[in-house]
């Protein structure tokens, strides 16, 4: 109907031709020859109009009869071009030439003026900043608002400052470690940066001896309790090896009293240790004063409101009932004062893995050496912080979709930051808002509308435990189940200048591949000279002068690679297994198709657990922009991969999600799982043969699916059909959902990609149910194993059974 309709306007625009020059040569007195010719020149024109109406008329009648007569002997719906349409290459085209440096270089700039932590001044500005731009009536989304909740967040109190000190045997103070870091720039001095501390760390004063704990493990606190007695002890843990939390939950039941924490240099810094010309804002490496702050509870999500919505009026458990959050003191400081600390310990030598940066050796204590300066001498810590409920905003932000508007595309990233937060979060919403940006005003310009809808989202309080995000999966539960298709995260978007990096589940490797293969890697022309201030961290293959160097693509494969059975030497994509950034209650929660992008340094350049200025009072726009990635290009590569694929899933007729890729994984899961469980599993008379069928049913179903696409012609078929696939496709993470496999781990549901502390790329309930049973040896235990193992199974074949034929 739509084309009869435009038939129908372009004779009537031929008709209404002829009477306006009616009217014209009405009006007009001629005067000469050769203005006499120009209405006779508009009456030609009149009539190749009239022609070509004709001969669209005639092409569009062929059209009708294609679709109209020889499929169902009506005329064609008004809805059939738009519900076939697939794609449009041009517009991933435009988009990706749009995406502009100093755009999201003027985003970063505008976005860390001054210190956002969650629910601050500094938040609420970021807050009106995200809506300004989202509401803009020429580069805006269709609609933008906010969404509040009410989260139980942990600060130290800026009226008494928390305290660690060595305290001699007279009580006189020999050392105080520095309350706040280090200022180099202006930034360090604003009154809004917050004192280093660990949140949800309870407050509390404790006294000891000091002892060295290496990482906070619990095998660390064993092997130290083999010689030491922990019971009334300090104890100081280096950064990595246990989460945050972990180090002070891990430390109490051996009775250790407090708990302090702080990053070797040889961990951060690759052994740099000097502020004179070494660190920032010499380079990218963390000054001496440093400290990461961090939060230090145990699970996502509001910690009074598990699995509800944290609303005003929510039910909320007690705060003394929270578990997970340390229930001991516990504070970060940093490596100039662990220094101080560390080689003064008594004691015998630590092993030498546990052995760090510092030019001396790290000795175990308890307590400081006779001829140090803080012979006999005890640590104290007075920590006075606070929980509080505050209310803390999501924005969101919607292009609604034109042909299947009940299906979401979630792209997002956090907005709360620790200090000033450059890199982590605001590189991530810099390029966010530029990406939102390019196709808001494709929108509003009439250009483009995606054919399913796009939500972007700011979340807040992320850096207390993903609580935005994961709050919002808890009020939608059900729609955002129902009709999620995938969910984009880009929270840090640049670590370093070296390659992309991306994680996710396998279907979405092949729509990432096409993505990065088409978006070219620039060289910015001064990144030569950045080269030795970021010491090394561009990539030497794309150092040759001129600009377009490589792909996106191209430079991923030679950074992280691997062979896949059927596709050869590809990137290597990450699984999606923590909770590291927002995408976790989507994963994990909801069972939903996600992904994360970033970009990343080179390590073999730099054995940085993460870019050093990370949670700290460093992390600021001079530090970005000179150190991590000069030119704005990095960020440029992510804004046009993610937002090319963004454009993909939410364009394309068929989901560009590949279910074959599924299966490799699953495979190789599987063949990892036989050479490490199957003889004791055998021996413990469990079989294994169940698992392998299912995997194996997987991999048929998957390409049954494959080839049932493959045969249709889906722009000429009907469109239940291609919904019908879709579905498929989109739901197929939510069939791995279990929601009782892991009782004792919050929110965790996905059998495929819950966490796992056994540290094997393999599933991870029986990964750990494994390693109970084989250090335990308890019949209850390989019980759990059999258990672990029948949910899987179960799983995997319950996901293959999505995929086969309907009935
Ligand atoms: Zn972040």
């Amino acid at each position: 109907m739509s084309n009869l309709y435009n038939e129908l306007t372009c004779l009537l625009e031929a008709a209404s031709a002829d009477v306006l020059e009616l009217q014209r040569l009405h009006r007009r007195q001629p005067s000469s020859v050769t203005e006499d010719l120009v209405p006779g020149q508009r009456m030609i024109k009149t009539l190749l109009i009239g022609i070509l109406c004709g001969a669209a008329a005639l092409t569009i009648g062929i059209l009708i009869g294609h679709f109209g007569i020889t499929k169902s002997g009506s005329s064609a719906p008004p809805w059939l071009q738009d519900v076939a349409k697939d794609v449009d290459e041009s517009l991933i085209e435009t988009f990706l030439s749009e995406v502009n440096t100093l755009r999201i270089e003027e985003n970063l700039r505008e976005l860390t003026r001054v210190p956002h932590m969650a629910t601050t001044a500094g938040d609420e500005r970021t807050v009106q900043l995200m809506l300004k731009r989202w509401q803009d009536p020429e580069t805006g989304l269709d609609r933008a608002w906010r969404e509040e909740y009410l989260v139980y967040l942990s600060f130290p109190d800026p009226k008494k400052p928390n305290k660690v000190t060595v305290v001699g045997p007279s009580g006189d103070v020999l050392h105080a470690i520095r309350e706040k870091e280090k200022p180099y720039t202006a930034e360090q001095e604003d009154p809004e940066v917050v004192q280093p501390y660990a949140a949800y760390s309870p407050a509390g004063h404790a006294k000891g001896k000091l002892v060295y704990a290496n990482q906070g493990t619990p095998s660390d606190y064993e092997r130290l309790n083999q010689t030491v007695d922990l019971a009334g002890t300090i104890a100081i843990t280096r950064y990595g090896g246990a989460g945050r939390g972990a180090k002070a939950v891990n430390a109490a039941p051996y009775g250790v009293a407090g708990v302090l924490v702080y990053t070797d240099p040889r961990d951060i810094n690759d052994g740099v240790t000097s502020d004179a010309g070494e660190t920032y804002p010499h380079s990218w490496y963390l000054p001496p004063s440093g400290v990461e702050r961090g939060s230090f509870n145990g699970q996502f999500g509001d910690l009074l409101t598990p699995y509800l919505a944290a609303k005003e009026d929510t039910y909320r458990i007690p705060a003394e009932n929270v578990t997970g959050i340390p229930p001991i003191p516990i504070q970060p400081i940093g490596y100039e004062d662990a220094y101080v600390l560390i080689c003064a310990l008594d004691g015998d030598a630590a092993p030498q893995n546990w052995q760090g940066g510092f030019n001396c050796t790290y000795n175990l204590g308890p307590g400081f050496k006779p001829t140090s300066a803080f012979s006999a001498s005890d640590v104290q810590m007075d920590i006075f912080n606070y929980e509080e409920k505050r209310n803390s905003s999501n924005v969101m932000g919607v292009i609604r979709g034109s042909v299947e508007p009940d299906r979401y595309v979630i792209y997002g990233n956090h907005r709360d930051s620790w200090v000033h937060g450059a890199i982590d979060p605001s590189s991530g919403t810099s390029v966010m808002l530029e990406l939102s940006r390019v196709l808001g005003r494709l929108v509003k310009q009439g250009k483009w509308r995606p054919r399913r809808s796009i939500i972007f989202s700011s979340w807040g309080a992320e850096e207390f435990g993903l609580i935005g995000s994961a709050e919002y999966t808890e009020q939608y539960f059900t729609k955002l189940s129902e009709r999620t298709v995938a969910y984009i995260n880009v929270d840090i978007a640049v670590f370093g200048g070296a390659t992309l990096s991306a994680a996710g589940m396998p279907s979405v490797q092949n729509v990432i591949f096409t993505a990065a293969k088409q978006v070219n890697r620039h060289k910015a022309p001064h990144a030569a000279a950045a080269e030795p201030l970021t010491f090394g961290l561009f990539a030497p293959q794309v150092a040759a002068p001129g600009r377009v160097s490589t792909s996106v693509y191209e430079n991923w494969l030679r950074f992280s690679n691997r062979t896949s059975p059927a596709l050869g030497l590809i990137p290597r994509l990450g699984h999606i297994t923590g909770a590291g950034s927002d995408y976790a209650a989507f994963v994990h929660y909801l069972g939903i198709t996600a992904m994360d992008f970033s970009h990343a340094y080179d390590r073999t350049k730099s054995s940085a657990r993460t870019y050093p200025a990370y949670h700290t009072a460093y992390d600021t726009f001079d530090y970005a922009s000179r150190f991590i990635d000069p030119g704005f290009l990095s960020h440029q590569a992510v804004a046009r991969t993610a937002g090319n694929v963004l454009i993909r899933v939410a364009d394309s007729l068929l989901l560009p999600l590949n279910c074959s890729d599924y299966a490799e994984t699953l495979e190789q899961y599987l063949t990892t799982a036989e050479s490490l469980y199957q003889e004791q599993l055998s021996a413990q008379k469990i079989p294994m043969e169940p698992l392998k069928r299912a995997v194996a049913n997987f991999r048929s179903a998957a390409s049954h699916l494959d080839r049932v696409i493959g045969a249709s012609d889906l722009k000429n078929e009907t469109p239940l059909k291609v919904r019908r696939i879709n579905d498929q496709l989109m739901l197929l993470d939510r069939a791995f959902l279990n929601p009782l496999a892991f009782p004792e781990k919050y929110a965790y549901r996905h059998v495929i990609w819950a966490s796992s502390s056994a540290g094997q790329p393999t599933f991870p309930g029986l990964a750990d149910a494994y390693a109970q049973a084989e250090s335990s040896g308890q019949s209850r235990d390989w019980e759990r194993v059999h258990y672990q193992l029948s949910v899987l199974t179960q799983s995997i074949d319950g996901a293959a059974q999505t995929l086969v034929d309907v009935i």
